[in-house]
């Protein structure tokens, strides 16, 4: 194992949306952290603390303006729109590696908790590229959401993508880490599933995820569910392949149901055919539509990725000498 000397510069990498209530405390908190790892000698004094305002409608802006007044180590970049969790942390990773050696991405709701953030830099400090946080329990959701998480890593498993269970977003990337992650081209974001697929050494630090600290959860049902769904399909062509098995399967069927029909037909029986004939037309209705829904998935996923479009846009950055230091690269 090699163990690293120089101190790194860190970068703490947080999305925020609509995060008036909570992200002050957040921040105050996050400094204090930032002063005890430079106290300890852990990571180098101009370590900085990234928020991306990812197109919140509330006072979120200027909360990060003022932070920044303040403590010129804490930076914000300002998405011209609400592009979603993900590509803000992109977002924030690829501008803020560009300052750091290392870049940590955590909520802004101190929901991951700061205190291992430490042991994490440890970790990297031992030869780590990747360091992921993993959640020791999951006490603190409700049954529905640890019963829908087991079912949907369950799901992910069987399909053959390798995620790391339990763990979301909340982990350290090394530059050359998140340079590997950048390669990656693609629009429908998955990060957890995306990350393990960089390689290099890493490890796993395990931690109790606590409360919302303020605010509400961005995450309605209807997002989660989204998100669920681009984690199979980006990830795996399985469903795709487990419908071709289903036609072959209801292909066997229909060839036993029409030998049965024309027998029928032979003895002089086929007024009896119209029972059989309902169910066919029914369960093969049902199938291809199953069918066609999938490879619109599919297609649909094609349809966005061949765009290319950017997956994010930035309006406007704390300081100027920052974005000309930033674009300059
Ligand atoms: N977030 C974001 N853009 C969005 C939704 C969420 O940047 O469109 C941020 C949010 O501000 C928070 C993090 O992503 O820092 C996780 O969101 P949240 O805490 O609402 O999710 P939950 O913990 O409820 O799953
Ligand atoms: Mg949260």
């Amino acid at each position: 194992m090699v163990m690293r000397s120089e101190r790194p510069r860190l970068g703490l990498i947080l999305p925020a949306y609509n995060e008036e209530i909570v992200l002050a405390t957040t921040l105050n908190k996050l400094v204090q952290i930032k002063t005890d790892l430079i106290k300890k000698g852990m990571v180098r004094l101009d370590s900085f603390i990234l928020i991306v305002d990812d197109g919140s409608t509330d006072t979120t802006w200027d909360i990060i303006y003022a932070a920044h007044q303040e403590h010129p180590n804490i930076l914000g970049v300002k998405l011209s729109r609400n592009f979603g969790h993900q590509p803000a942390l992109i977002a924030g990773m690829s501008e803020g590696i560009k300052l750091a050696d290392i870049v940590i991405t955590l909520d802004a709701d101190l929901q991951d908790n700061p205190d291992i953030i430490s042991r994490m830099v440890a970790d990297y400090q031992l030869g780590n590229e990747i360091v992921y946080a993993v959640r020791s329990s999951r006490e603190q959701d409700t049954w529905f959401k640890k019963y829908t998480a087991l079912g949907f890593y369950k799901t992910l498993s069987i399909l053959g993508v390798e995620i790391i269970p339990n763990h979301a977003d909340f982990r350290l990337m090394s530059r050359l880490a998140v340079q590997a992650l950048l390669k990656m081209p693609e629009r429908h974001l998955f990060l957890r599933a995306m990350v393990p697929l960089v390689g290099y050494q890493s490890s796993q630090v395990f931690y109790e995820r606590g409360r919302r600290q303020g605010g509400v959860s961005k995450y309605p049902l209807k997002k989660m569910l989204n998100f669920a769904l681009d984690g199979i399909t980006s990830f795996s062509v399985q469903p795709m392949r487990y419908l071709f098995g289903l036609g072959l399967i209801v292909l066997g069927v229909a060839g036993v149901e029409i030998i049965y029909t024309l027998a029928q037909k032979i003895i002089g029986n086929t007024q009896a055919g119209w029972s059989s004939l309902m169910i066919s037309i029914w369960l093969l209705g049902g199938f291809n539509l199953i069918a066609i829904g999938v490879v619109g998935v599919y297609i649909g996923k094609i349809f966005t990725e061949v765009k290319h479009r950017p997956r994010f846009e930035i309006e406007s950055i704390t300081n100027d000498q920052q974005h000309q230091e930033l674009t300059k690269q």
